[in-house]
């Protein structure tokens, strides 16, 4: 158990600023990250921001704490009904298929720590409950068959992404002439007859729900009112995560609605974005297909979880080498040691690593000690600091998900 001895230390976008992480419940931790929208296979810069929440997980895990981590697959969206229908199939038939994929993706990725994938058309009804709670309650209006939250009735908005409601009205999210104000962003919208594939019913005819609310239906039925980590991309501050809370909260009324906002930093291809929609998408399958598993995980370990990564094959080259040689080594260290060890990290000889992943979870600088250390001791006679090294060695396989072993 490392956690008393070093503690966790995450940057919490919420504040602004690094701090020492405590769990609502003792020894408990409840996390959620948004998974992806099922209209096409992962890519590479969903590989690098789910390996993050995985060895953060595994971490977790590893310190002793009981990790109860729940990804939604957001299968209800205006993106996926297009794209099914671009790909003339029908829409349950596509979104089944991309679903599996993604499941098949993460476990090929080694992602082992998320406890359940919760579809958001599951939650349907969570959604209509807490639509009608929230116009109950003053925090949304109905319009010409849609529902928007009226972001006037919550007076936090903007904490999240740091913006004044001045800054807010500058950027609104999509003009609609049946919102009251162009900040308030919808929670259900109306379908006509032919576009209502799917569609569901509501007590303001039938729609489809916001995207924003699939999130919060689905963390306040397992959760309840408040959890401990939220994390995504730090591109979905605003708007999406800024109106999980705005929603959350005035649905429950308790603050603060996540304690840790833990976003990642993007992956680029000269300078743009990794995404479908600028059409420079290089599949997850096919990277594990190229590189292997250990490779790709080391590739994106190597930079700060917060940083952006500019892609660049030669980079994804250079970590295999370095794996080989790490493997090589620690299979060196394996055969010197002749018991049966089991993992730590709370050694002396640890430290630099554990040190390294307790600040904010630096993996560029624990994979550096760890290399270091494997480097001067492949040669090391047996002994008490062999034996540590080699237990430091099994600790870094559980929790950054590397196989080490030759
Ligand atoms: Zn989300």
């Amino acid at each position: 158990m490392i956690s008393e001895h070093s503690p966790l230390f995450l940057y919490n976008t919420l504040h602004g600023g690094v701090q020492r992480f405590e769990t609502i419940y003792p020894r408990r931790v409840k996390m959620f990250v948004c998974g992806p929208t099922v209209q096409d296979y992962l890519h590479l810069g969903h590989g690098r921001t789910y390996v993050f929440y995985d060895v953060l997980a595994r971490l977790l895990t590893h310190m002793g704490y009981r990790v109860n981590f729940i990804m939604n697959i957001t299968d209800v969206d205006d993106k996926v009904v297009e794209a099914a229908g671009r790909a003339k199939r029908d829409f349950w038939v596509f979104v089944d298929h991309y679903t599996r994929a993604f499941i098949q993706d993460m476990k090929a990725l080694g992602v082992t720590t998320v406890r359940r994938y919760e579809r958001a058309s599951g939650y349907i009804q969570e959604m209509l409950f807490q639509i009608s709670s929230l116009i109950e309650k003053g925090h949304a209006y109905v319009s010409e068959g849609d529902v928007y939250f009226d972001v006037s009735s919550y007076p936090y908005y903007g904490q999240l992404s740091k913006q004044g409601m001045s800054e807010l009205m500058l950027r609104p999210i999509e003009m609609s002439s049946k919102k009251r104000s162009q900040v308030d962003f919808a929670l259900w919208r109306s379908m006509p007859p032919e576009g209502c594939d799917p569609c569901w019913d509501s007590p303001w005819g039938k729609g489809r729900p916001g995207w924003h609310i699939e999130d919060t239906a689905i963390t306040v039925s397992n959760f309840g009112p408040q959890y401990d980590i939220h994390g995504g991309g730090y591109e979905l501050v605003y708007p999406h995560h800024e109106a999980e809370i705005a929603q959350a909260e005035s649905f429950t009324g308790v603050r603060p609605f996540v304690r840790y906002w833990v976003h990642t930093g993007m992956l680029t291809v000269g300078g743009k974005k990794m995404s479908k929609s600028e059409g420079n998408l290089i599949y997850l399958k096919d990277g594990l297909r190229k590189y292997g598993v250990n490779t790709l995980r080391w590739y994106f370990m190597k930079t700060h979880y917060r940083s952006d990564v500019s892609f660049d094959e030669k980079d994804v080259e250079l970590c295999a080498g370095e794996v080989e040689d790490l493997i090589s080594r620690a299979s060196k260290i394996r055969e010197r040691v002749h018991r049966r060890l089991k993992p730590d990290i709370t050694s002396e000889v640890a430290s630099r690593f554990r040190e390294a992943l307790t600040r904010d979870l630096d993996t560029p600088r624990a994979l550096a000690s760890l290399k270091r250390l494997a480097a001067d001791s492949s040669n090391q006679k047996p002994g008490l600091y062999l034996n540590q090294v080699c237990r430091l060695v099994l600790a870094a396989e559980e929790i950054l998900g590397l196989s080490l072993d030759g």
